[in-house]
């Protein structure tokens, strides 16, 4: 999960960059990186339970968020009794007097540094105490270790650790199930409240893989394991309050319909298009109305997968959570500021959301295009290229989702959105993904792409580093690196793929000037979110 998430940050290239010397500035500038975006959305198509049941939500996800204080940080109280405004607003975004964007530094003067298991474990518990501590449930997921009063460790539950919080959320949750009408959410909800009680969440997420047809979803409970850096056993408590958004989640579905008739067209040599793309997936658009938790703290998440039990997995597969608000909020904030230091004003009017949300959904759905075992006998894809698959991978869904949007453009399944808007928008973004270098793979894919797109004149350059499209070319472009990826899939020669990304997946001096001016420009690292009832009229 650790991993998918990354990957799904990287590709819409939201990572934060310390573009500015972090350790010089002062709180109030910190507070100030992060631009204030409300969360919302049009609830008008929802039945009134289901708006009560989103208030319900709302309510459960603040004490989730409550919850969370105490893991990742202990008593609230002390942030509560800051004077400082901006220490405290700081506080707030960071859970915590760490500052999480700048390795975990305290940002309060003479403020001890985050213990590596945070509240998870005694803090002056040792590995070795731990290893010698003789009850299973430490390993869990869903546990913390404590010292009784003669300084030995045992182990606690989290619902007996947060019950009374717990508790809470269950008498909301119950009245949430009162009023539902969608039978799979009920179940779900149901199934959830158990597993808060017993820490086993095993039939819960089976049931919120089974819930497909609600408008409504809410991801809620200790998911994620990132806090506990000691040992990265513990869940962090947090929520997701959702809405899905009914006109995108269809046109989704139908896409991937189509994958076996695109996949027929592929530019590529027939050879490495012979495979029949799946058609099944559980690909989906939400608006987002409430974060808390872990999820809220500092950077945001913009795209889930769930869940994390692998057992789950294996029989009902995984959730993809599109977060469409969120990527939104990012895109206006982060995203444009980023594009207006290098492209052509002039080309910047086709630069525009809903492009840049096709090219991050046609991504997601474009890895289910071309080859997945190699035509040379040397077996599946991703073991043939090893190390070098993720970037290779990463590339092509970016290039074929790319290929696909402009395909429908031409069958007139997209109406919206014009090629010219597509791919100006993915230029642009190329510039937001290689900011993060080459040592990822989602970068060392970019920056491969930026050049082979460089060579064959897709873009030119002038000499203030302002960037400007040629569409012909560019056209063709996408064809030769589309051939390209795919026939280095099909081979799954890892030498030739090896030698290839290390000589293009390179920063040039030029694009290095360019990425210092847009590391300079003092954009936002991040978004906080207003939200709750009084946002949304609830
Ligand atoms: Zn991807």
């Amino acid at each position: 999960m650790k991993k998918t998430i990354l990957i799904c940050l990287a590709v819409v290239g939201l990572y934060t960059t310390k573009a500015q010397n972090l350790n010089n500035m002062t709180t109030r500038e910190k507070v100030e990186q992060y631009a204030s975006v409300k969360l919302s959305t049009d609830l008008s198509f929802l039945s009134d339970n289901e708006k009560e049941m989103l208030g319900i939500f709302i309510d459960v996800a603040k004490i989730m968020d409550d919850i969370y204080w105490k893991q990742a940080f202990g008593d609230k109280r002390e942030v509560n009794n800051l004077t400082d405004l901006w220490n405290y607003e700081f506080a707030q975004i960071n859970y915590g007097f760490w500052d999480r964007m700048n390795d975990w530094k305290p940002f309060i003067k003479g403020y001890k540094a985050k213990a590596p298991g945070v509240t998870f474990y005694p803090e002056d518990m040792t590995k070795e105490e731990f290893n010698k501590l003789n009850d299973e449930r430490k390993n869990s997921q869903y546990s913390v270790i404590r010292r009784d009063k003669n300084g030995k460790l045992f182990v606690k539950g989290y619902y007996e650790e947060y019950k009374e919080d717990i508790d809470k959320a269950i008498v909301l949750l119950n009245k949430a199930i009162e009023i539902c009408d969608n039978e799979g959410m009920k179940k779900y909800l149901v199934e959830r409240i158990k597993a808060l009680k017993t820490d086993n969440y095993f039939a819960s997420d089976m049931a919120w893989m089974d819930m497909k047809d609600s408008n409504l979803d809410f991801v809620v409970g200790p998911i994620e394991n990132y806090d506990d850096e000691l040992f990265g056993l513990k869940t962090s408590f947090e929520a997701f309050v959702l809405v899905k958004d009914p006109v995108w989640s269809k046109s989704l579905a139908k896409f991937i319909q189509l994958l076996p008739s695109l996949q027929k067209g592929l530019p590529c040599d027939e050879k490495f298009k012979q495979e029949v793309p799946g058609t099944e997936s559980d690909l989906n658009v939400y608006d987002v109305l409430y974060y808390a938790g872990d999820c809220n703290a500092a950077g945001k998440t913009i795209a889930i997968n769930l869940p994390n039990d692998e057992k789950v997995q294996l029989a009902k597969g995984s959730r993809r959570l599109q977060l469409k608000n969120a990527m939104k909020a990012k895109f206006d904030a982060i995203v444009v500021p980023i594009v207006e230091q290098v492209i052509n004003p002039n080309q910047m009017k086709l630069i525009n959301f809903d492009a840049f949300f096709s090219d991050v959904m046609f991504h997601e759905v474009a890895h289910g295009l071309g080859i997945k075992n190699t035509i040379t006998g040397k077996g599946p894809v991703r073991q043939a290229l090893q190390g070098e698959y993720s970037a290779y991978e990463e590339a092509k869904a970016d290039v074929l989702g790319l290929y696909m949007v402009n395909e429908l453009i031409k069958r007139k399944e997209v109406t919206n959105l014009t090629e010219e808007q597509c791919i100006a928008t993915f230029v642009a973004g190329l510039f937001r993904s290689i900011r993060f270098g080459s040592a990822e793979a989602h970068g060392r894919a970019n920056l491969m792409c930026y050049n082979y797109f460089e060579k064959v004149g897709a873009f030119t350059r002038d000499n203030d580093g302002i960037y400007t499209i040629n569409f012909d070319k560019a056209k063709k472009a996408i064809e030769g690196w589309s051939a390209l990826l795919l026939e280095m899939e099909g081979m799954g020669d890892y030498e030739k793929a090896a030698q290839y990304s290390k000589e293009n997946a390179v920063i040039s001096d030029v694009l290095q000037k360019d990425l210092d001016k847009i590391n300079q420009a003092g954009i936002p690292v991040d978004v906080v979110f207003e939200q709750g009832r009084k946002v949304l009229g609830l």
